[in-house]
């Protein structure tokens, strides 16, 4: 669904699934194909939008969990797209796929390779990454300046935060990152699961509300 000009919602199908997001601006990008069962309702959907997918010009992923990027082979086969991944990405890119989807008891998810690799920023438009570990090493958050939106992965939620429990999380790196992205001028949080925040003081709230319900109490986390 369509949230404002120019930016797009697909939500999550189901348990290991993740909320897809479509920015379309000078170039289009999707972030977080999600898992390959979905892909065609995803596409559906987008369809019902107006988004061939063929206009896709890049897919990225916020992290390397299946969830998040089971899918990316295949959306690049029927979109013709360029995967784009962070550096860090680069690193762990079959480790972490390998290791997470053992966690998570399923099959290993598609691998597929970088066609680009972008450091700072996407394009010469306004959408900056930054590199924010915790919930997994190479977990990334993209962050449209000019439309003061934040998709930030599964780094925090609505009321709640990236779990830190699986392969090569970081408890103390989450927090740090959660303090550097809360820096952040935001209307719009797009998170990887549940719903999405918007306004700028519910956002600046949740915030709050996490740093005081997850910050103090590590191991609540969910
Ligand atoms: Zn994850
Ligand atoms: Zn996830």
């Amino acid at each position: 669904m369509r949230i404002q000009e120019g930016v797009y919602w697909y939500k999550e199908k189901g348990l290991l699934d993740a909320n897809t997001y479509v920015i379309k601006d000078e170039i289009t990008v999707l972030i977080d194909p999600g898992l390959e069962n979905y892909l065609g309702r995803r596409l559906e959907e987008m369809q019902e939008d107006g988004i061939d997918p063929k206009e896709v010009d890049l897919i990225t992923i916020t992290h390397l969990h299946p969830d998040h990027c089971d899918a990316t082979a295949s959306l690049k086969e029927v979109s013709g797209a360029k995967v784009a991944l962070h550096p860090s990405q680069i690193e762990y890119l079959d480790i972490m796929i390998e290791e997470a989807s053992r966690f998570l008891g399923i099959g290993t998810a598609k691998k597929f390779a970088a066609d680009l690799v972008f450091e700072s920023g996407i394009g010469n438009s306004e959408l900056k990454i930054l590199h924010t570990p915790g919930h997994s090493p190479e977990s990334i958050c993209l962050y449209a300046a000019d439309k003061k939106i934040l998709i930030c992965g599964d780094l925090v939620f609505e009321k709640s935060v990236g779990r830190t429990d699986l392969p090569f999380g970081n408890n103390e790196e989450l927090k740090n990152s959660i303090n550097t992205v809360s820096a952040l001028d935001t209307e719009l949080l797009l998170p990887g699961h549940g719903a999405i925040i918007e306004g700028r003081s519910n956002v600046k709230g949740n915030y709050e509300f996490v740093r005081e319900v997850y910050f103090k109490h590590p191991h609540s986390y969910l």
